[in-house]
């Protein structure tokens, strides 16, 4: 598994300077020459540099709004030239990327559906390749984080530099509130394995609610995530798709001028320093207190399972552990933690106890 990718940082793709963080901002699909011009007005009026606008769009059911297609993109090269926005929009097929390329769209990016697919990703790849366009790939819609790493690659592979990745958000199967879940242990997980990869959040399409776009930027950038991408029409109730999650312009400059809250990543101040430096040694002593009570606790359950070898007993004897959760649950509720919490620690602890006694049950004489 390759764990390195080369990289051009966002600050030099040339199209976020202002205002911090990076926002990409546009309507989920250009509609017509009117709403992508007055949309571009806006936006460029509230300092936002680079625009997104769909023009294929990817629609769940047939017969809903497929986007304008091709005449698209004489738009956003009209919003380019007029408002000295950087435009880009959706490919997931190579003919896309090369009408593209053709009209000399600014950057592009894969969407969920099309980043779940490891053929369509490689012919979007092969028809980039030579280019050194700006690619934002977004989540595949299953929480699958090697196919999302996969895609980067196959990008990175083709001599995509510009690359960044964009969390929209999971599909699940339960009803929640989003309309997609948010997913951040994954994005945590991208993070940390790539730690130079330009990284947007889209709350638009995560939360499916315009109500939800502040909270969930918010987690974004307490996340340390790099960018936003968020969806902006000049007249959302009208919009032909994506309606309810779309802001107006004026409504995301009020929210990134005054509600939003970006957090600096670190600081030198002496204060913080002292006392931030003082609590992380406590923690880490702590955790390194955990590791060897786990490790003692690992030890008992693989006494335990010589015991059940010996007498022939099975592993799992559920009574017990039911019994061994409520209690936990019981006590991690009167000392404040969370019940999910404890369930779910508990849960991985008892599994591995079950995996070392299995070991031990088939382990040859
Ligand atoms: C979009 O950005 O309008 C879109 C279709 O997004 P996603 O691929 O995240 O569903
Ligand atoms: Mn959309």
């Amino acid at each position: 598994m390759a764990e390195k990718l080369d990289l051009i940082p966002a600050s030099e793709w040339g199209f976020f300077t202002q205002p911090q963080p990076p926002v990409i901002a546009g309507p989920c699909a250009a509609e017509s020459e009117c709403q992508v011009m007055e949309t571009a007005r806006e936006l460029a009026a509230i300092g936002i540099h680079a625009m997104r606008a769909g023009i294929w769009k990817p629609r769940t059911h047939p017969g809903s709004f497929e986007g304008v297609g091709e005449q698209g993109l004489q738009w956003l090269l009209k919003a380019r030239r007029e408002f000295g926005l950087r435009v880009g929009t959706e490919v997931a097929r190579k003919e896309h990327v090369e009408a593209c390329l053709r009209y000399g769209i600014d950057w592009v990016w894969i969407g969920a559906r099309t980043a779940a697919n490891p053929f369509m990703v490689q012919e979007i790849a092969d028809a980039l390749r030579g280019t050194d366009l700006p690619v934002l790939v977004k989540n595949p819609v299953n929480p699958d984080i090697e196919l999302w790493i996969g895609a980067l690659e196959r990008l990175n592979r083709a001599g995509i530099r510009k690359l960044g990745a964009v969390l929209r958000g999971f599909s699940t199967i339960h009803q929640t509130t989003y309309r997609n879940d948010p997913g951040w242990q994954i994005a945590i997980e991208l993070r940390a394995r790539f730690p130079e990869l330009p990284f947007f959040a889209d709350p638009s399409h995560m939360g499916g609610d315009r109500k939800f776009i502040l909270g969930l930027s918010q987690r974004a950038m307490d996340l340390g995530l790099d960018g936003l991408m968020i969806e902006s029409h000049h007249c959302p109730a009208k919009a032909l798709s994506d309606a309810r999650q779309q802001l107006t312009p004026a409504e995301l400059q009020e929210m990134l001028a005054h509600q939003l809250n970006v957090r600096a990543s670190d600081s030198q101040e002496s204060d913080y320093r002292a006392n931030i430096d003082m609590l992380r040694a406590r923690i880490d002593i702590i955790d390194e207190n955990l590791l060897s009570l786990l490790k003692a606790r690992m030890e008992i359950s693989e006494t335990i399972g010589h015991f059940k070898k010996e007498h022939n007993i099975i592993i799992l004897q559920l009574p017990r552990w039911e019994a061994l959760m409520d209690n936990l649950i019981r006590i991690g509720n009167t000392d404040g933690l969370d019940e999910r919490f404890v369930q779910a620690l508990f849960n991985v602890i008892h599994q591995e106890s079950i995996r070392i006694q299995n070991e031990v049950l088939s382990a040859k004489e």
